[in-house]
Protein backbone atom coordinates (compact mmCIF):
# COMPACT_ATOMS: atom_id res chain seq x y z
CA UNK A 1 0.00 0.00 0.00
CA UNK A 2 1.91 3.06 -1.31
CA UNK A 3 1.33 4.93 -4.07
CA UNK A 4 -2.54 3.63 -4.78
CA UNK A 5 -3.41 4.58 -1.64
CA UNK A 6 -6.36 6.74 -1.49
CA UNK A 7 -5.39 10.25 0.94
CA UNK A 8 -8.03 10.16 3.88
CA UNK A 9 -9.01 13.95 4.68
CA UNK A 10 -9.79 14.11 8.15
CA UNK A 11 -13.88 14.10 8.40
CA UNK A 12 -14.89 14.94 11.60
CA UNK A 13 -14.05 18.49 13.27
CA UNK A 14 -14.66 19.68 16.95
CA UNK A 15 -15.19 23.62 17.12
CA UNK A 16 -14.40 24.25 20.54
CA UNK A 17 -12.80 27.14 22.78
CA UNK A 18 -14.58 26.79 26.20
CA UNK A 19 -15.13 30.70 26.27
CA UNK A 20 -18.92 31.94 24.78
CA UNK A 21 -19.56 34.10 22.90
CA UNK A 22 -16.42 33.55 20.74
CA UNK A 23 -17.88 32.76 17.24
CA UNK A 24 -18.15 28.82 17.17
CA UNK A 25 -21.64 28.33 16.28
CA UNK A 26 -21.70 30.85 13.32
CA UNK A 27 -18.70 29.28 12.47
CA UNK A 28 -19.72 26.31 12.13
CA UNK A 29 -22.93 27.47 10.86
CA UNK A 30 -21.04 29.45 7.89
CA UNK A 31 -17.97 26.64 7.28
CA UNK A 32 -21.11 24.05 6.91
CA UNK A 33 -23.13 25.84 4.62
CA UNK A 34 -20.19 26.66 2.41
CA UNK A 35 -19.00 23.58 2.46
CA UNK A 36 -22.33 22.45 1.64
CA UNK A 37 -22.76 24.59 -1.35
CA UNK A 38 -19.31 23.57 -3.25
CA UNK A 39 -20.99 19.69 -3.26
CA UNK A 40 -19.92 18.33 0.39
CA UNK A 41 -22.32 15.98 2.43
CA UNK A 42 -22.50 18.15 5.23
CA UNK A 43 -23.29 17.03 8.79
CA UNK A 44 -23.47 19.93 11.57
CA UNK A 45 -24.33 18.39 14.81
CA UNK A 46 -25.24 20.64 17.86
CA UNK A 47 -23.71 19.52 20.81
CA UNK A 48 -24.40 23.05 23.23
CA UNK A 49 -27.57 22.61 24.94
CA UNK A 50 -28.11 26.55 23.87
CA UNK A 51 -29.35 25.22 20.70
CA UNK A 52 -27.83 28.16 18.37
CA UNK A 53 -26.68 26.36 15.79
CA UNK A 54 -30.24 24.67 15.56
CA UNK A 55 -31.62 28.13 15.89
CA UNK A 56 -29.23 29.29 12.92
CA UNK A 57 -30.63 26.78 10.69
CA UNK A 58 -34.23 27.43 11.08
CA UNK A 59 -34.83 24.19 13.40
CA UNK A 60 -38.38 24.90 15.10
CA UNK A 61 -37.85 24.31 18.84
CA UNK A 62 -40.40 21.38 18.32
CA UNK A 63 -38.52 19.19 16.29
CA UNK A 64 -35.15 19.01 18.52
CA UNK A 65 -35.88 15.73 19.79
CA UNK A 66 -34.86 13.00 19.23
CA UNK A 67 -31.47 15.38 18.50
CA UNK A 68 -27.76 15.07 19.95
CA UNK A 69 -29.11 13.89 23.58
CA UNK A 70 -31.50 11.19 22.47
CA UNK A 71 -27.68 10.16 19.98
CA UNK A 72 -25.21 10.90 22.42
CA UNK A 73 -27.26 8.46 25.14
CA UNK A 74 -27.63 5.30 22.55
CA UNK A 75 -31.38 6.60 22.58
CA UNK A 76 -31.89 6.98 19.04
CA UNK A 77 -30.63 5.89 15.76
CA UNK A 78 -28.61 8.66 13.58
CA UNK A 79 -31.04 8.88 10.93
CA UNK A 80 -33.87 9.82 13.56
CA UNK A 81 -32.02 12.82 14.83
CA UNK A 82 -30.84 13.96 12.07
CA UNK A 83 -32.92 16.98 10.07
CA UNK A 84 -32.55 18.62 6.00
CA UNK A 85 -32.30 21.67 6.19
CA UNK A 86 -33.37 24.60 3.69
CA UNK A 87 -29.61 24.33 2.42
CA UNK A 88 -29.00 21.28 -0.26
CA UNK A 89 -26.13 18.77 0.77
CA UNK A 90 -26.07 20.20 4.64
CA UNK A 91 -28.05 18.03 7.48
CA UNK A 92 -27.70 19.29 11.26
CA UNK A 93 -28.54 17.20 14.28
CA UNK A 94 -30.77 19.53 16.43
CA UNK A 95 -29.95 20.38 20.30
CA UNK A 96 -32.39 20.38 22.53
CA UNK A 97 -32.50 21.74 26.41
CA UNK A 98 -32.10 18.31 27.33
CA UNK A 99 -28.69 17.97 26.56
CA UNK A 100 -27.48 19.88 29.62
CA UNK A 101 -28.51 16.78 31.65
CA UNK A 102 -26.07 14.78 29.59
CA UNK A 103 -23.27 16.39 31.83
CA UNK A 104 -24.61 14.30 34.77
CA UNK A 105 -26.30 11.69 33.21
CA UNK A 106 -22.83 10.86 31.26
CA UNK A 107 -21.29 10.49 34.47
CA UNK A 108 -22.63 6.79 35.62
CA UNK A 109 -22.28 5.52 32.09
CA UNK A 110 -19.98 2.99 30.73
CA UNK A 111 -17.17 4.32 28.05
CA UNK A 112 -18.58 7.88 29.25
CA UNK A 113 -15.96 9.64 27.20
CA UNK A 114 -16.73 7.32 24.06
CA UNK A 115 -20.93 7.85 23.76
CA UNK A 116 -20.66 9.75 20.57
CA UNK A 117 -17.85 8.13 18.75
CA UNK A 118 -19.10 4.76 19.43
CA UNK A 119 -22.62 5.94 18.45
CA UNK A 120 -21.21 7.73 14.98
CA UNK A 121 -19.54 4.12 14.30
CA UNK A 122 -22.47 2.25 15.19
CA UNK A 123 -23.56 -0.20 12.71
CA UNK A 124 -26.46 1.22 10.89
CA UNK A 125 -25.57 4.62 11.90
CA UNK A 126 -22.13 4.52 10.10
CA UNK A 127 -21.30 8.17 10.09
CA UNK A 128 -18.38 8.45 8.06
CA UNK A 129 -19.89 7.01 5.13
CA UNK A 130 -22.58 9.06 5.04
CA UNK A 131 -21.24 12.30 5.26
CA UNK A 132 -17.93 13.90 3.62
CA UNK A 133 -17.72 16.44 6.66
CA UNK A 134 -18.88 16.28 10.05
CA UNK A 135 -18.91 19.41 12.18
CA UNK A 136 -19.63 19.58 15.84
CA UNK A 137 -20.24 23.01 17.93
CA UNK A 138 -19.43 22.43 21.27
CA UNK A 139 -21.02 24.27 24.47
CA UNK A 140 -18.80 26.44 26.05
CA UNK A 141 -17.25 24.19 28.68
CA UNK A 142 -14.68 21.58 29.14
CA UNK A 143 -16.67 19.15 30.63
CA UNK A 144 -18.04 15.28 29.60
CA UNK A 145 -19.88 16.66 26.43
CA UNK A 146 -17.06 18.71 25.23
CA UNK A 147 -14.84 15.23 25.98
CA UNK A 148 -17.27 13.26 23.87
CA UNK A 149 -16.82 15.43 20.96
CA UNK A 150 -13.29 15.58 21.11
CA UNK A 151 -13.01 11.90 21.54
CA UNK A 152 -15.44 11.36 18.35
CA UNK A 153 -13.76 13.29 15.80
CA UNK A 154 -10.17 13.54 13.53
CA UNK A 155 -9.23 17.59 14.78
CA UNK A 156 -10.29 20.49 16.18
CA UNK A 157 -10.89 24.00 14.67
CA UNK A 158 -10.68 27.03 17.39
CA UNK A 159 -12.44 30.25 16.91
CA UNK A 160 -10.66 33.16 19.17
CA UNK A 161 -12.53 36.09 19.21
CA UNK A 162 -9.42 39.06 18.61
CA UNK A 163 -10.14 41.13 21.67
CA UNK A 164 -8.19 41.68 24.95
CA UNK A 165 -7.08 38.51 26.98
CA UNK A 166 -7.83 36.28 23.80
CA UNK A 167 -5.08 33.65 24.38
CA UNK A 168 -6.27 33.78 28.31
CA UNK A 169 -7.97 30.28 28.86
CA UNK A 170 -6.62 28.42 25.61
CA UNK A 171 -3.92 26.78 27.64
CA UNK A 172 -6.78 24.59 29.65
CA UNK A 173 -8.17 23.46 26.14
CA UNK A 174 -4.78 23.01 24.26
CA UNK A 175 -3.98 20.56 27.42
CA UNK A 176 -7.07 18.74 27.11
CA UNK A 177 -6.33 18.25 23.71
CA UNK A 178 -2.83 17.17 24.74
CA UNK A 179 -5.05 14.17 27.32
CA UNK A 180 -7.56 13.16 24.74
CA UNK A 181 -4.89 12.70 22.45
CA UNK A 182 -2.40 10.90 25.41
CA UNK A 183 -5.57 8.89 26.41
CA UNK A 184 -8.41 8.73 24.51
CA UNK A 185 -7.98 9.88 20.86
CA UNK A 186 -4.69 8.97 19.53
CA UNK A 187 -5.13 11.06 16.07
CA UNK A 188 -6.56 14.37 17.72
CA UNK A 189 -4.56 17.80 17.11
CA UNK A 190 -5.96 21.14 16.74
CA UNK A 191 -6.40 21.77 13.07
CA UNK A 192 -6.35 25.49 12.97
CA UNK A 193 -7.47 28.51 14.96
CA UNK A 194 -10.01 31.42 13.30
CA UNK A 195 -9.77 34.60 14.37
CA UNK A 196 -13.40 35.85 14.48
CA UNK A 197 -14.55 39.58 15.15
CA UNK A 198 -11.25 40.95 13.58
CA UNK A 199 -12.17 44.84 13.44
CA UNK A 200 -8.48 46.09 11.27
CA UNK A 201 -9.13 49.47 12.17
CA UNK A 202 -8.34 48.79 16.18
CA UNK A 203 -5.06 48.69 17.15
CA UNK A 204 -5.78 46.09 19.83
CA UNK A 205 -7.38 43.91 17.20
CA UNK A 206 -4.25 44.28 15.24
CA UNK A 207 -1.72 43.28 18.11
CA UNK A 208 -4.19 40.80 19.41
CA UNK A 209 -4.12 38.89 15.51
CA UNK A 210 0.17 39.48 16.14
CA UNK A 211 0.12 37.89 19.08
CA UNK A 212 -2.20 35.14 18.34
CA UNK A 213 0.33 34.52 14.90
CA UNK A 214 3.35 34.69 17.65
CA UNK A 215 1.24 31.60 19.56
CA UNK A 216 0.07 29.73 17.64
CA UNK A 217 2.11 29.88 13.86
CA UNK A 218 1.15 27.97 10.74
CA UNK A 219 -1.88 26.88 12.39
CA UNK A 220 -3.65 30.56 12.19
CA UNK A 221 -6.12 30.83 9.03
CA UNK A 222 -4.72 33.33 6.82
CA UNK A 223 -8.44 34.39 6.68
CA UNK A 224 -10.27 36.48 9.50
CA UNK A 225 -13.79 36.81 9.85
CA UNK A 226 -14.05 40.52 10.05
CA UNK A 227 -16.78 42.21 13.13
CA UNK A 228 -20.01 42.37 10.70
CA UNK A 229 -23.14 43.27 11.81
CA UNK A 230 -25.06 41.23 9.18
CA UNK A 231 -23.63 38.46 10.87
CA UNK A 232 -25.31 39.19 14.19
CA UNK A 233 -28.52 39.46 12.19
CA UNK A 234 -28.50 36.26 10.48
CA UNK A 235 -29.60 33.74 13.31
CA UNK A 236 -32.84 35.87 13.90
CA UNK A 237 -33.57 35.00 9.78
CA UNK A 238 -33.10 31.37 10.69
CA UNK A 239 -30.69 31.77 7.69
CA UNK A 240 -26.45 31.28 7.47
CA UNK A 241 -25.20 34.25 6.77
CA UNK A 242 -23.68 33.12 3.41
CA UNK A 243 -27.76 32.68 2.48
CA UNK A 244 -28.98 35.63 4.30
CA UNK A 245 -26.68 37.83 2.66
CA UNK A 246 -24.11 36.70 0.68
CA UNK A 247 -22.41 39.81 -0.51
CA UNK A 248 -21.67 41.47 2.63
CA UNK A 249 -18.21 41.39 4.05
CA UNK A 250 -19.06 38.38 6.96
CA UNK A 251 -20.16 36.19 4.03
CA UNK A 252 -17.29 36.62 1.75
CA UNK A 253 -14.76 36.27 4.61
CA UNK A 254 -16.67 32.72 5.90
CA UNK A 255 -16.52 32.00 1.70
CA UNK A 256 -12.67 32.23 1.98
CA UNK A 257 -12.45 30.54 4.87
CA UNK A 258 -13.72 27.29 3.80
CA UNK A 259 -11.58 27.34 0.72
CA UNK A 260 -8.76 27.52 2.98
CA UNK A 261 -9.92 24.85 5.19
CA UNK A 262 -10.48 22.47 2.00
CA UNK A 263 -7.13 23.13 0.93
CA UNK A 264 -5.54 22.77 4.34
CA UNK A 265 -7.49 19.57 4.31
CA UNK A 266 -5.73 18.43 1.26
CA UNK A 267 -2.49 19.21 2.08
CA UNK A 268 -2.85 17.18 5.23
CA UNK A 269 -4.11 14.29 3.21
CA UNK A 270 -1.62 14.17 0.97
CA UNK A 271 0.90 14.65 3.78
CA UNK A 272 -0.71 11.34 5.09
CA UNK A 273 -0.19 9.57 2.11
CA UNK A 274 3.16 10.86 1.19
CA UNK A 275 4.41 9.61 5.19
CA UNK A 276 2.59 5.97 4.55
CA UNK A 277 4.30 5.26 1.38
CA UNK A 278 7.97 6.30 2.85
P1 LIG B 1 -20.20 31.01 20.50
O1 LIG B 1 -20.85 29.90 19.76
O2 LIG B 1 -18.71 30.83 20.64
O3 LIG B 1 -20.84 31.29 21.82
P2 LIG B 1 -21.46 32.74 18.52
O4 LIG B 1 -21.05 32.25 17.19
O5 LIG B 1 -22.82 32.37 19.00
O6 LIG B 1 -20.36 32.35 19.62
O7 LIG B 1 -21.31 34.32 18.52
C1 LIG B 1 -21.66 35.11 19.67
C2 LIG B 1 -22.49 36.31 19.22
O8 LIG B 1 -21.69 37.15 18.39
C3 LIG B 1 -23.71 35.94 18.39
O9 LIG B 1 -24.74 36.83 18.69
C4 LIG B 1 -23.24 36.11 16.94
O10 LIG B 1 -24.30 36.43 16.08
C5 LIG B 1 -22.27 37.28 17.09
N1 LIG B 1 -21.15 37.20 16.12
C6 LIG B 1 -20.37 36.12 15.86
N2 LIG B 1 -19.43 36.43 14.95
C7 LIG B 1 -19.61 37.73 14.63
C8 LIG B 1 -18.95 38.64 13.74
N3 LIG B 1 -17.90 38.26 13.00
N4 LIG B 1 -19.42 39.91 13.65
C9 LIG B 1 -20.48 40.30 14.42
N5 LIG B 1 -21.14 39.50 15.27
C10 LIG B 1 -20.72 38.24 15.38
MG1 LIG C 1 -22.35 28.56 20.44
Amino acid sequence: SSSESQPTPPKIFAIANQKGGVGKTTTAINLATALAAVGDRVLLIDLDPQGNASTGLGVARNNRSPGSYEFLLGLTSLTDSVRTTQIPNLSVMPASVQLAGAEIELIDLERREHRLADALAAPGNDARARWDTILIDCPPSLGLVTLNALVAVDAVLVPLQAEFLALEGIGALSNTVDRVKKKLNPKLHIAGVVLTMVDRRMTLSQQVEADVRGHFGELVFGTTIPRNVRIAEAPSHGLPVIIYDNACAGSQAYILLASEFIRRRRNAAEAAVSQASD
